[in-house]
């Protein structure tokens, strides 16, 4: 894959209180994960400081969402300085759970990359199509629409950016997108952002696939040439996320 570093996001979602989290901690930090794998986990928010003062450095923290601007009066959001401040490099922003339950859309995750990248945080931008959109022959016009406006927001700060390629018909459904599927809008987002971003940038990047990865699933489709790491949404909270890390080893 071109030189480009493994890296494997764990989300967590609304999940985990004070003891499962000091379990999947120690889970992890006990390993072993493969050295040569960016490893980034996104906590709820509650848990971000917490969290922070127990990982081991192997390990990198991510928000799961924030806000656009730094601070002020938006009730109940948090920003990239406050999760920059308590020590975490990372949010993922655009997930489809933002999109679709809280009517994130395209223009608000792209100024909220900007934000966060302005405010020196690294971030994992995702996108995908609905089995709707995928069985209308719509998957990279979508793809490709939801990317759009993240190049102006992204700028030249492309090396502090990895895409998530996540199938929303795959997220929490059990029902990966096959190596052939996932590569296939995988290669084709890339060869989008030769001519939409530039040709550095698009072999530069990464590119995680998200759906349903399991430990049983990540080996076959980390052998495809532009899948560079996953997005991990159930099994990150488990043990097997260990040896999705582990999937290139
Ligand atoms: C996700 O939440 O990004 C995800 C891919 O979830 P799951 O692995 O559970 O499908």
């Amino acid at each position: 894959n071109m030189g480009r570093k493994f890296v494997v996001g764990g989300n967590w979602k609304m999940n985990g209180d004070k003891n499962t989290i000091h379990e999947i901690i120690t889970t992890l930090s006990n390993g072993p994960l493969d050295p040569n794998v960016e490893v980034v986990i996104g906590i709820p928010a509650i848990y971000l400081a917490y969290v922070q003062s127990i990982v081991p450095d192997n390990l990198k923290v991510a928000a799961q969402n924030c806000w656009k601007v730094e601070k002020g009066a938006f009730t109940g959001e948090i920003s990239p300085a406050m999760i920059k401040d308590v020590g975490s490099e990372w949010v993922i922003l655009g997930h489809s759970e933002r999109r679709t339950i809280f009517k994130e859309t395209d223009e608000l995750v792209a100024e909220k990359v900007a934000h966060a990248l302005a405010t020196g945080l690294k971030v994992i931008a995702c996108i995908g199509e609905t089995l709707e959109e995928r069985e209308a022959g719509k998957t990279e016009e979508v793809v490709f629409r939801q990317t759009l406006p993240l190049i102006a927001a992204i700028g030249d700060n492309w090396d502090r950016v990895v895409l998530a390629y996540e199938p929303v018909w795959a997220i929490g459904t059990g029902k990966t997108a096959s190596p052939a599927q996932a590569q296939e809008v995988h290669a084709a987002l890339r060869n989008w952002l030769v001519s939409n971003a530039s040709p550095a940038v698009a072999e530069a990047v990464r590119i995680q696939y998200g759906g349903s990865v399991t430990a049983a699933n990540a080996k076959e489709l980390a052998a495809c040439p532009d899948i560079d790491g996953f997005l991990v949404g159930g099994a990150s909270l488990k043990p097997e996320f260990v040896d999705i890390v582990n999937a290139t080893m």
